[in-house]
């Protein structure tokens, strides 16, 4: 065409190509949109991610089209506002001052060379060979490409409306390559630290336990506050910008003094010392600038490096207490503590007395100057009990930390010396509130509010529940919330429930929704501890309890003394309430400790039902299953129920109007549902009489394939929600649509939800038989 710009033919043919990728493309836009809606009809409702996604609040992208640089000017250029960007994180990376730099990008986000996981494992076939061959060749030579250390940092604003380059959280993106090598390093390490750290450290290591340190804090603190008790002296540390700051060459001393091979050594520095930085702005990347200290966040080996630079303070500290002038914290001699680390929170304990407390300081100074690591000051703080006054405040005036009151938060829990309040807990249900008015907006199905109890809002509490016996009215407050929000969609409701909770908390086996009762599951999550016991287990812990409370006694018949911590009482009443169910034996033989196990036996057994399969069967649509469920138990809100507690003023049918609304009458003998029922029956071939239970029972034990079955429970369970709604909308729009219409709405609902979740084995006479419906 170029060459015979009049050639009307070539023209013509131009046009009819255009117009045929035209109505291809819309075919394809089409298909995608179909695709689309058929995973909705596939997993729509059920707890899956794109259940999730689809329930969170749409992010909103952000642009930034100006803003103040550091020196104040008012930036509104494209050039202008990058660069005011670009000399903030270079000065800040330069001068060892970032902020929190980085953290862990999404699974799926790509790293810098826009190659995320995704490409690497679908192109496995293709570029295995030669990444596999990269990544050992780098291993072994210890060099790295500064392209493969090449990470990106994004900012995402911390307010609604930032003004000031400080107002962004940079998120840090390695290339997937990087992260490769490092996985590997990480395998190594993992695999020597347990046997290089002292057990104070909580973190990162296995088999230490973060409730470990909890616990032993929550019980050095139970005589802070009381009078007459032997001078204490506890110190929280908050470590300023713990991973941005840590000192390189102090890093590759300690790896050499804890004799690692030169080879490890060299290849953990040019992973730590040679990344390159780019900033993501506005959709492009701007700059390339090299770091002079720190270990990044959104890289796995960090957590394991920084365990090995907290180690140096560990054992400087264990010099500390060999010294003849110090002396430790009240019960802490048994067990020798002075310290308790988990990741970057830092806790040192000593005799109230300004000689051992100077001392501490004075270590903490030393690991200070070599590693980098700098306590903040304004967020340290000193608990002092039983001290002189003059004394705290000369520890005020050469710490510089601030003196302080119980409670305070310790690894997100508060630690207290009087038993847990319940406005301590208060934070719990407001966070269920907070989720709650975000999905309220929404019209949500009972099966969308049944996944969302389940997996989101009976987990908030999860942390504390594996930590404390939760105070009784608290639970109560979560259960009520939760109830509430299954029922009406909202936080607070007096609708009544049209099944109580603790049937709703059976599993789906007797006739439950398979939540669990949050009393139960709290002991049962508690009587870990007691196992642990049992077992002897070796962590700083059990030593504490030891060494303070059961002096190797018999943990079994221990009963605890009334001045014992509230802490430790609630873990030996835990234990009295297993007792009426397991044995000491039964403990003993437990291999590992399961808190679903203990909680089915402290459940106990109830009466199975035999129409969960039918109801909760795989086949039907998810929305079907819960009005199926209620439905099967006589539990749907009829008008005839609704009479009977005054709400309604009439009990008959709101469909037919000839008879009382009972569940009997609505889906089988109203002249609507018998119509359902006899169209039904010439679609599959499968008879309906009865009530809903027996239904269900013959249809299971008729002499039809495990398919057919699934396919007859489908049918029942669509035709129940049908006829459910075609009652709500006579109500509700005082119309009712066509049998016909129902039927044609059930078939296809049916058979676009059974093609999409097909099993893998249906026999080719089943297949047949389905693709003729
Ligand atoms: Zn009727």
């Amino acid at each position: 065409m170029h060459n015979n710009p009049t050639d009307q033919g070539f023209a013509d043919a131009k046009l009819i190509a255009i117009q045929d990728y035209k109505e291809k493309h819309k075919a394809y836009l089409a298909f995608l949109s179909q695709k689309a809606k058929l995973s909705w009809l596939k997993d729509g409702d059920e707890n899956t991610s794109l259940f999730h996604q689809s329930i969170k609040i749409r992010k909103v992208h952000n642009q930034v089209y100006s803003i103040y640089d550091m020196k104040g000017e008012w930036k509104d250029t494209a050039d202008g506002v990058s660069q005011a960007f670009l000399d903030y994180y270079k000065v800040l990376l330069a001068d060892e001052v970032k902020k929190a730099i980085f953290s862990i990008p999404g699974i799926k986000a790509p790293g810098p060379d826009g190659f995320g996981s995704y490409f690497y494992k679908d192109a496995w076939h293709i570029v295995g060979d030669e990444v596999i061959a990269a990544i050992l060749d780098m291993l072994q030579q210890g060099k790295i490409l500064k392209e493969v250390n090449h990470t990106v940092i994004t900012l995402i604003p911390k307010t609604k409306c930032p003004k000031d380059v400080s107002e962004f959280r940079p998120v840090s993106c390695c290339n997937t390559i990087y992260k490769c090598i490092t996985k590997v390093l990480c395998g190594r390490l993992r695999q020597v630290l347990p046997d290089l750290i002292l057990e104070n450290q909580g973190g990162f290591a296995h088999g230490r336990y973060i409730v470990h340190n909890i616990m032993v804090v929550q019980d050095l603190v139970r005589h802070y506050g009381r009078k007459g008790v032997k001078p204490s002296c506890l110190m929280k540390i908050d470590l300023q910008k713990a991973y941005d700051t840590i000192d390189w060459h102090f890093l590759q001393e300690m790896l050499e003094l804890l004799d690692f091979p030169k080879q490890f050594v060299d290849m953990v520095m040019q992973c730590v010392s040679t990344p390159m930085f780019s900033l993501m702005l506005n959709g492009s990347m701007h700059g390339f600038f090299k770091s002079k200290r720190g270990l990044r966040q959104g890289d796995p080996i960090s957590p394991l490096l920084f365990v090995i630079c907290m180690e140096y303070l560990s054992r400087i500290l264990n010099r500390v207490r060999s010294m003849p002038q110090f002396q430790f914290h009240p019960r802490c001699k048994g067990i020798g503590l002075t310290h308790l680390c988990f990741a970057d929170d830092l806790i040192i304990c000593s005799k109230g007395d300004y000689q051992s407390i100077y001392l501490l300081l004075q270590a903490f100074k030393l690991f200070s100057n070599s590693s980098g690591l700098k306590a903040n000051q304004q967020k340290s703080s000193i608990y002092c009990h039983g001290m002189q006054e003059s004394d705290i405040q000369r520890v005020v005036d050469v710490s510089g930390f601030s003196r302080s009151m119980l409670p305070f938060k310790y690894l997100g829990v508060p630690i207290c010396s009087k038993k847990i309040f319940v406005a301590q807990c208060a934070h719990l249900v407001d966070k269920m509130i907070t989720r709650i008015k975000v999905w309220s907006s929404r019209n949500l199905s009972y099966t969308a509010r049944m996944q969302l109890v389940n997996s989101i809002l009976l987990s908030l509490h999860m942390y504390w529940a594996q930590i404390y016996v939760l105070p009784k009215s608290v639970l109560q407050d979560i259960v009520k919330i939760c109830r509430a929000f299954l029922w009406s969609g909202h936080a607070f409701s007096h609708k009544p429930s049209n099944i109580a909770w603790d049937k709703v908390c059976s599993d789906n086996q007797t006739g439950g929704l398979g939540f669990r009762d949050v009393q139960t599951w709290n002991i049962a999550f508690m009587g870990k501890y007691v196992w642990a016991l049992v077992k002897k287990q070796d962590n700083v812990w059990i030593r504490w309890i030891n060494s303070v409370y059961l002096k190797d006694g018999d943990w079994w018949e221990y009963q605890p003394v009334s001045t014992a911590s509230w802490y430790w009482k609630q873990v030996c009443n835990t234990k009295e309430k297993l007792k009426q169910f397991f044995t000491l034996a039964e403990f003993e033989n437990m291999p590992q400790y399961s808190v679903k196990q203990v909680y089915e036996k402290l459940v106990g057994n109830k009466p199975r039902v035999h129409w969960d399969k039918m109801v909760w069967n795989r086949l039907n649509v998810p929305k079907h299953r819960f009005i199926c469920w209620l439905a099967v138990q006589s539990k749907l809100q009829t008008t005839e129920k609704l009479t009977k507690i005054g709400i309604s003023q009439s009990a008959s049918c709101l469909i037919c109007g000839l008879d009382d609304e009972t569940h009997q009458h609505l889906f089988f003998q109203c002249q609507y549902s018998r119509q359902i029922i006899i169209a039904v029956h010439q679609w599959i071939g499968f008879s309906i009489h009865g009530n809903l239970v027996q239904l269900l029972r013959k249809a299971g034990q008729s002499r039809a394939s495990r398919f057919r079955k699934q396919v007859y429970f489908a049918v029942v369970g669509a035709a129940v929600y049908l006829i459910w709604k075609c009652r709500n909308t006579s109500f509700w729009e005082s119309t009712i649509p066509t049998v016909s219409q129902s039927m044609k709405a059930l078939k296809q609902m049916v058979k676009s939800r059974i093609q999409v979740v097909l099993p893998k084995h249906v026999s080719k006479r089943d297949s047949d038989w389905f693709t003729k419906l």
